[in-house]
């Protein structure tokens, strides 16, 4: 489903993508750990099409396409997602038009006509069930004001919504209690299902424990130098990166 070949990437002169390779099946989680600084979200932006890193080898083909060559907004319409790891605040825009116009923007790149009324509210009363959200946040201005664990809900409200076929979460366990990390967890796993597919980046276990990886990948100065189970993340858990 998303096929990523030999990814070299720079921000100026800095190199910091040296070759990823990865290919991620339908129906597949798959995890990445790695250090600080080792170009995780770099990697998820140069996928989702961030402009201020420049890509100098490489392919990344999403169901046949190749989505290098796309913008953002085609790369969503084509079925990417992006969590970001830090949430931007949207103030002046409300969550539900913030939603509503990212749905319409993708299904016009489709020549289809907005999501009615009804439909939309339909999911959205749905989505905001999972994530335990109430009318007042939802109705606010995106992220403006925001708690740490409110934006990643939001985040995976979003997700829930846009039905991504591919959806990359950039350390959406980060700084999150207990009993958010259960909620963002099951949103995670009612999106969950064998047409779509899972990148989850994260520095810790406790999340594979509730979204369960098919695979688990150690990402070092820009290149992936194990790849294995959930086994793997337990070793890293107790024993670092050595
Ligand atoms: P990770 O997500 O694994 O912690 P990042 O992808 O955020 O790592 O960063 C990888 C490297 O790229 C770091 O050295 C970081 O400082 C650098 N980098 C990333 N984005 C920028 C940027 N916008 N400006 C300058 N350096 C950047
Ligand atoms: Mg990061």
């Amino acid at each position: 489903m998303l096929y990523i070949k030999n990814i070299q990437a720079c921000f100026g002169d800095k190199k910091i993508l040296n070759g990823i390779s990865l290919e991620i099946n339908k129906g597949e989680v798959h995890a990445i750990m790695g250090p600080n600084g080792s170009g995780k979200s770099t990697l998820a932006s140069v996928l989702a099409g961030k402009e201020e890193f420049q890509v100098e080898d490489g392919e990344v083909i999403l169901e046949n396409s190749d989505i290098l060559s796309k913008n953002p907004e085609d790369r969503a319409a084509a079925g990417l997602f992006l969590a970001f790891q830090n949430p931007v605040e949207i103030p002046g825009v409300s969550n539900t038009n913030f939603l509503k116009s990212a749905i319409n923007q993708i299904r016009k790149k489709k020549n289809l006509p907005p999501m009615g009324y009804e439909e939309f509210f339909e999911k959205l009363n749905f989505a905001k069930k999972i994530m335990k959200m109430d009318d007042a946040i939802v109705s606010r201005c995106v992220n403006e004001g925001f708690s740490g664990g409110e934006k990643k809900k939001n985040e995976i409200l979003q997700m829930l919504m846009l039905n991504p076929k591919v959806a990359i979460l950039d350390e959406i366990d980060s700084g999150l209690d207990v009993d958010a990390l259960k909620i963002v967890s099951e949103g995670i796993n009612n999106y969950k299902n064998k047409d779509n597919a899972i990148l989850i980046i994260t520095h810790y276990k406790r999340i594979l424990d509730y979204v369960k990886p098919d695979f688990v990948h150690v990402f070092i100065n820009g290149k992936i130098v194990e790849s294995g189970n959930y086994e793997l993340a337990q070793k890293i858990e107790e024993n670092g990166y050595n």
